[in-house]
């Protein structure tokens, strides 16, 4: 886990150093479902193979960085099935199944699927996707742990009514440390956490970083900036990591307490107030 932390530690630190030089639209916070589907021609922004699969890059990063940590914590077995899928592949998949009648509840229809943001994977231990998954060491160790890595248990057991999806403990989406954290202490589906967001417009997550709601440009402060949804701009989700949070990972990472004086602090606190301001607050849609 330490080197998990230690690997997240040091991008919040260069994401700050390098002082939010661009300010874009991540889309890490895109719900994708049947109300709200990617167009036939919607393409990540950037993709990167891990393993012969493809992925956005910070997921792909996360997802390595969690294999590293199950491994040292004893679990072993652990494989990608599927990660980014273009929307025609999941066409093709929704006939073959529909033909089978098989694809109500079991696969998106094109456009409605997680896999086409390529922030999404799907994980075996032996090939098979299916709930007995949920109860092996990889499962329940997904269940406690992937939200530290910024994954999140898409479709759990007890939230079908609200997502519309069954059960799939292997269906994994990537969406940040801090919204995953929040997201799991308050056992909030995506669906749900936006609405919260939405509503709450503050939120305060576990690991201390600063997630705010605004609905217009004008107005974002600085930090990393997601809209919500493929289909409309109906607001943007801002998240700030906070640079005491940032040095306790650095600290964590060293495997010491980094001891920050107050004027130590508040030297990063001018760097990232500087570099935040001078910042072109005019974001575009890299879609
Ligand atoms: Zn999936």
């Amino acid at each position: 886990m330490k080197q998990a932390f230690c690997i997240w530690g040091l991008s919040l630190f260069l994401f700050v150093a390098v002082g939010f030089v661009a300010v874009r639209d991540t889309q890490i916070l895109w719900l994708v479902n049947g109300q709200h589907r990617l167009s036939a021609e919607y393409t990540p922004p950037e993709l990167v193979s891990v393993r012969g699969f493809l992925l956005r890059p910070e997921a792909a990063v996360a997802f390595a960085a969690m294999e590293v940590a199950m491994k040292r914590d004893g679990v072993y077995g652990l494989r990608l099935q599927s990660a980014y899928r273009p929307y025609a592949k999941q066409q093709a998949l929704y006939k073959r199944k529909h033909a089978a009648s098989q694809a109500q509840n079991l696969v998106a229809p094109p456009g409605a699927s997680e896999h086409q943001l390529g922030l999404a994977v799907d994980v075996t231990i032996d090939g098979a996707l299916n709930a007995a998954f949920g109860e092996t060491a990889a499962g329940e160790w997904l269940q406690q742990h992937a939200a530290a890595f910024g994954f999140v248990l898409r479709y759990p057991k007890e939230k079908t009514a609200v997502t519309g999806i069954s059960y799939e403990p292997w269906h994994l989406r990537y969406v940040g440390v801090p919204h995953a954290l929040y997201m799991h202490a308050h056992r909030l589906t995506l669906e749900e956490y936006i609405a919260h967001i939405m509503e709450e417009t503050r939120l305060l997550a576990p690991d201390g970083t600063q997630i705010a709601y605004v609905n217009a440009l004008e107005s974002l402060p600085a930090g990393e900036i997601s809209s919500l949804f493929p289909e409309s701009e109906a607001g943007f989700v801002v998240t700030r990591p906070q640079v005491v949070s940032i040095t306790n990972h650095l600290g964590a990472c060293f495997g010491r307490n980094l001891q920050i004086d107050q004027t130590t602090g508040s030297f990063f606190a001018y760097i990232v107030q500087r570099f935040s301001n001078s910042v072109d607050r005019v974001s575009g849609k890299v879609a």
